[in-house]
């Protein structure tokens, strides 16, 4: 028997669409899920990609100011779907979720990733006493499958979350800039590396953007972020 069977066995998996064993059994996903799952299409923000109702606007509400960092990628529309699917991944245990979304975010940004020549990736920290209640980083898992699957190293040290910060989506807008004021610190020295920043969900940008500021403050050269979902503009 193989590991992977035998794994399978005790731990089956779960598909992130329709959350049961996948079928066919041991695979990441159903093969009849596979379709409802697809990448945004149509206009989207030069900057941070997220969806835009006319392609004529180029830039979201968000991006109009200038930001931290020099683009970003969200592979998947916040939809009813990714909203459960990414809630399972966070809260409900199922860590298989993060490393089938990172295998996946590789595959649709080969391309965008290697024209921004990134020299590691960061996953956004959670503070320690979250993350000891929870037992992993969501962004963690997808960030070691993304890095592993791109051959870019994953530091998961030099980001940590010293503000215990409360959920953003219970915040407006300037609550989660507040929020989110000084919520990390730099652990080292940077050297003009271009840096990717990962992540589950962007929505306002307020995370990455005060991320961003702290690693430019340290040296860092470029940032960009990759997340799973985005939220359209609003
Ligand atoms: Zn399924
Ligand atoms: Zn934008």
């Amino acid at each position: 028997m193989s590991r992977n069977l035998f794994l399978d066995i005790l731990y089956p998996r779960h598909c992130p669409v329709c959350h049961e064993i996948t079928v066919p059994r041991g695979k990441k996903i159903c093969d009849t899920c596979k379709e409802k799952l697809r990448p945004i299409q149509g206009p989207r923000c030069f900057c941070c990609s997220k969806p835009l109702e006319r392609a004529e606007q180029e830039y979201c509400k968000d991006c109009g100011k200038i930001r931290q960092f020099q683009q970003g990628l969200g592979i998947f529309p916040y939809s009813t779907l990714l909203q459960n699917s990414l809630f399972q991944l966070k809260y409900g245990k199922r860590q298989e979720y993060g490393t089938f979304y990172g295998e996946l975010a590789a595959y649709y940004s080969r391309d965008k990733i290697k024209n921004w020549e990134i020299d590691m990736v960061i996953p956004i920290p959670l503070h320690p006493r979250r993350l000891e209640k929870r037992g992993y980083n969501q962004a963690e898992i997808i960030a070691q499958a993304f890095g592993k699957k791109l051959d870019i190293s994953v530091e998961k040290k030099i980001l940590k979350r010293q503000k215990n910060t409360k959920p953003q989506k219970e915040l407006n807008h300037q609550e989660r800039k507040k929020n989110m004021k000084n919520a990390f610190v730099v652990q080292k020295k940077l050297n003009g590396e271009n840096i990717l920043l990962i992540d589950d969900i962007y929505t306002t940008g307020s995370t990455i953007e005060e991320a961003a500021k702290e690693l430019k403050t340290a040296g860092a050269g470029k940032i960009f972020f990759l997340t799973i979902a985005i939220g359209a503009d609003s």
